[in-house]
C-alpha cells in the first residue's frame, strides 16, 4: 500500500543516518556546496566510497561570499531544520553556541502578527540564530571532517553522459577544462542552476518551471548588542496582506559577535532602508516597540537590500526522460519567498529523500524516480505554505488552486487564533516549521478550535 503525502513527509522528518556506513557507490560528485549540497553530501558520506564537492567559491573564504548573494541577509533556521541538523550532525547545537550562534529556545521568541503579541508554545522545538555564513560555515566544517568528502574548487560547467547516464561532471579549474567522474551526480546549484540548458543541449527534455511573482524587497542591517544574554534573541513582526498590502513585516535576532541582525521586508514598490535613516525611522515607526529600542543601538556597516522576484520550482518529478545518475537539491529545485524561513529546511528534507532513496539500495543503472517521488512531496508540502499565503497578496495573481476560496478562509482563521491559542499556534508551528506536513492542518476540529479562539479574542 503506497503511502499518503502526509506519512511520507512524517518518515522524512524522522530519518537517521545509518547506525553504520553502507555504502552502495562508488563516488558521488555533489556541485554546489552551499547549505544543501553540503547536507546533500554529509548523508552521500554514508552511502559513497568518496564524495567531492565542487565549488566555484574558494572554500578558505569564510563569510559573505559571492555564489551566495543572499548570505547578507537574515536566515532563519526553523526548528524544523535544526532537528534535522542535530540529526547528521551530533552536537551540533553545543558547538554552534561554542562559536557565537545564539540560543533561541521558545521562551527567547517573541511573535507578532499585525501587531498583536502571538502566545508562546512552551514546549516548541529548539533553534538558533546566526548570520547565514555562520550557519552555513558550521554545517561546512562537520562536513569537511569526514574523512570521505573533500571540496574541489572549480565551476562546472557541464555533464558527461555515456548513454542513458551521467557519468561525470565537466569543469573549469583555474580557467583549465577538466573532468570529475561519478556513479552520482548532484545539482546543488541553487536558484540559477544551470541544469535544466545541460539537460536540454544534451537532448533531454527540459523540466517545466512554475514560478509564483512576488517581487519581495528585503533589507538587512547589523546593529550593536551590548547585552550578552538577552532575555528575548528573536523577535519577528509579521503583517498580512489585510492588515498591510506592502510592508511584509520585520525581525530581528541576537548574532554571533555580539550584534543584532535586522530585516525589513516589502513587497512591489515597497523599498524598505534604501537609506540607513529610512532603515531605523520604519523600525520606530512601524513595528511593535523592541524594534524602536533596537534602533537606538549603534548600527554597523551599509544596510544591504536584496530584490527576489519570485518563487520557482523545477518539476523533475514530471519529466519523462531523465538519465540515470543523476538528482537535484535544495534551491536547484524549488526557492520559496524567503519571508518563510524554508530554504535550509527544505534542503535538510531533500537529504533525508536522497537517505532514504540510498538506504533502499536502487539501482543506479536507471533514473532515480523513487528519489524524484519523495522530493516532490517536500516541495509540494513547502511550495503550499509559501504560494498559499502569498496569494493572498493584492499583486499576485495566481495561479489559484481549486478551492481556494474556502482554504483561503479557513487558513485565516487558523492563523488568527494562533495569537491567542496555545493548541492552535503548536499545530501550526509544526507545520510552519516544516515538521508536520500542511494537510495536518485541514481537519475539522482544529478549524472549530481556531473559530472558537477568534471568538473569545473578539469577545
Ligand atoms: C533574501 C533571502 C532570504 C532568505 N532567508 C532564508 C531564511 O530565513 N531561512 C532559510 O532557511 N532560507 C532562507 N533563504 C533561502 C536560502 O538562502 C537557501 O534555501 C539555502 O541557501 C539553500 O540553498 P542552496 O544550497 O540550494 O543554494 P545556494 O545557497 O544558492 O548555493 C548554491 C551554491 O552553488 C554554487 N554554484 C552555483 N553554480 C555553480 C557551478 N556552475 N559550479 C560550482 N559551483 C556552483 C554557488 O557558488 C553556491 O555555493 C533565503 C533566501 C533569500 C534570497
Amino acid at each position: 500500500m503506497s503511502l499518503s503525502p502526509a506519512q511520507v513527509f512524517t518518515a522524512l522528518n524522522a530519518v537517521r543516518p545509518p547506525e553504520q556506513a553502507s555504502p552502495v557507490l562508488g563516488k558521488a560528485v555533489v556541485v554546489g556546496g552551499s547549505v544543501a549540497g553540503l547536507l546533500a553530501a554529509r548523508v552521500l558520506s554514508d552511502y559513497a566510497d568518496s564524495v567531492v564537492i565542487i565549488e566555484r567559491d574558494d572554500p578558505q573564504v569564510t563569510g559573505e561570499r559571492p555564489g551566495v548573494p543572499q548570505g547578507t541577509q537574515l536566515h532563519a533556521l526553523l526548528p524544523g531544520g535544526f532537528l534535522q541538523l542535530e540529526r547528521l550532525f551530533p552536537g551540533f547545537r553545543e558547538e554552534a553556541v561554542a562559536q557565537g550562534a545564539v540560543g533561541a529556545p521558545p521562551p527567547a521568541r517573541r511573535t507578532y502578527l499585525d501587531g498583536r503579541l502571538k502566545v508562546v508554545v512552551p514546549d516548541d522545538a529548539d533553534s538558533l540564530a546566526g548570520s547565514r555564513p555562520l550557519l552555513e560555515g558550521l554545517i561546512r566544517q562537520q562536513v569537511l571532517r569526514l574523512p570521505n568528502v573533500k571540496t574541489v574548487a572549480a565551476r562546472a560547467t557541464g555533464l558527461v553522459f555515456d548513454g542513458a547516464a551521467v557519468t561525470g561532471v565537466r569543469c573549469d579549474v583555474d580557467g583549465l577544462p577538466g573532468a570529475e567522474s561519478a556513479d552520482l551526480v548532484v545539482d546543488a546549484m541553487g536558484r540559477s542552476s544551470r541544469l535544466s540548458d545541460w539537460l536540454e543541449h544534451a537532448g533531454w527534455e527540459r523540466p517545466t518551471t512554475r514560478r509564483m511573482t512576488v517581487h519581495l524587497n528585503y533589507a538587512t542591517a547589523l546593529f550593536r548588542r551590548t547585552e550578552a544574554n538577552p532575555a528575548l534573541t528573536v523577535v519577528m513582526a509579521l503583517l498580512s496582506p489585510k492588515m498591510s498590502p506592502d510592508v511584509a513585516g520585520a525581525a530581528f535576532f541576537a548574532i554571533e559577535d555580539g550584534r543584532w541582525m535586522a530585516m525589513m521586508a516589502g513587497y512591489g514598490d515597497h523599498r524598505p532602508g534604501r537609506t540607513a535613516d529610512d532603515f531605523v525611522r520604519r523600525l520606530r515607526e512601524q513595528f511593535p516597540p523592541e524594534f524602536g529600542d533596537l534602533a537606538g543601538n549603534e548600527m554597523l556597516g551599509d544596510v544591504r537590500t536584496y530584490a527576489h522576484a519570485d518563487s520557482r520550482r523545477r518539476d523533475f518529478h514530471a519529466v519523462r526522460r531523465f538519465p540515470a545518475g543523476l538528482v537535484s537539491v535544495g534551491d536547484a529545485v524549488a526557492s520559496f519567498n524567503p519571508v518563510y524561513g524554508q530554504g535550509m529546511t527544505a534542503a535538510a528534507l531533500h537529504a533525508a529523500c536522497l537517505s532514504t532513496y540510498l538506504r533502499s539500495k536502487p539501482d543506479l543503472s536507471v533514473p532515480a524516480r523513487a528519489y524524484l517521488d519523495l522530493q516532490k512531496v517536500v516541495v509540494d508540502a513547502a511550495w503550499s505554505i509559501s504560494t498559499s499565503a502569498d496569494l493572498a497578496l493584492p499583486h499576485v495573481d495566481g495561479p489559484y488552486p481549486r478551492g481556494y476560496r474556502l482554504s483561503s478562509w479557513a487558513s485565516r482563521q487558523i492563523v488568527a487564533a494562533t495569537v491567542s491559542d496555545v493548541e492552535v499556534a503548536r499545530r501550526f508551528n509544526d507545520v510552519v516549521s516544516m515538521r508536520e506536513h500542511p494537510r495536518s492542518l485541514a481537519t475539522p476540529g482544529l478549524l472549530l478550535a481556531a473559530l472558537r479562539a477568534n471568538r473569545r479574542a473578539r469577545r
